[in-house]
């Protein structure tokens, strides 16, 4: 069956756990040059690609109990950089043209974040790693995929996780969870479900940004989630 994307922009999430592949912690080559190959197959068929990692593989402000939130958050959206730079370099090693922009200002590593840059970028191709988050604390990389989907006028989000769709609990602790195939961003909010926090999930809903979420760890989940397959949950 021939590939036929339905989406013409997209906003990819990948949580920074989903780079750690097996390991519990940091990257994992295997997995980040696999997920480079899975952008750059979309990307042939014309779909543009926007990208925002996680950090979770790293580190994450919220888990620290002694420090200060803001600035381990601040060490939270470095972690960003590390995972945007290993994307970058695993994507541009397979032949593709990318760029980095950062919300924190880091001139020598990554160009600042300028939308009208971006969208020009993403229109010639381009694909364009966000990383640093929103360059706020107290936020979420998923919050800046939902604010970069806005700003780039993206068809959705692609919500690549470790776990394959959005559970009523966590299946790996309750064998009767149910799962989801498709829910409202209302369901989210209101049924607490975790897919990502509420701030993200009420910025999603008030914008009209759909999000499908599903396993980063199944080749070829990239294609099918572009090419309108249902491989997870479809939140609208
Ligand atoms: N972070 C932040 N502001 C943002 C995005 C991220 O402060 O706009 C920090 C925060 O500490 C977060 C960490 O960066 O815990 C890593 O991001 P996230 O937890 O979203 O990564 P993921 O869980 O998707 O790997």
């Amino acid at each position: 069956m021939s590939n036929k994307p339905i989406y013409d922009k997209v906003i990819l999430k990948v949580s920074g756990e989903a780079l750690a592949g097996d390991k519990n912690f940091g990257i994992d080559e295997k997995t980040l040059i696999g997920i480079a190959k899975e952008i750059k197959e979309v990307s042939a068929l014309g779909v543009k690609v926007g990208i925002v990692v996680g950090g979770g593989n790293f580190w994450r402000g919220r888990t620290n109990q002694q420090m200060d939130r803001a600035t381990a958050d601040y060490i939270g959206m470095l972690a960003t950089m590390m995972n945007s730079l290993a994307l970058q370099d695993a994507i541009e090693g397979l032949g593709l043209k990318t760029r980095v922009h950062s919300a924190v200002e880091m001139m020598e590593i990554a160009e600042p974040y300028v939308r009208r840059r971006a969208i020009n970028q993403l229109e010639k191709g381009y694909i364009v790693i966000f990383g640093a988050g929103t360059g706020s604390p107290f936020f979420s990389t998923d919050t800046a995929a939902a604010l970069k989907a806005a700003e780039m006028d993206a068809d959705l989000i692609l919500l690549a996780k470790k776990i394959d769709a959005v559970y009523s609990k966590d299946p790996e602790l309750h064998s009767d969870a149910v799962k989801y195939t498709s829910l409202t961003h209302g369901d989210v909010l209101e049924k607490n479900l975790g897919v990502m926090d509420s701030t993200a999930a009420s910025l999603c809903r008030d914008n009209g940004i759909k999000i499908h979420v599903f396993s980063i760890r199944e080749k070829g989940n990239v294609m099918k989630a572009v090419c309108g397959e249902n491989i997870g949950t479809l939140i609208t």
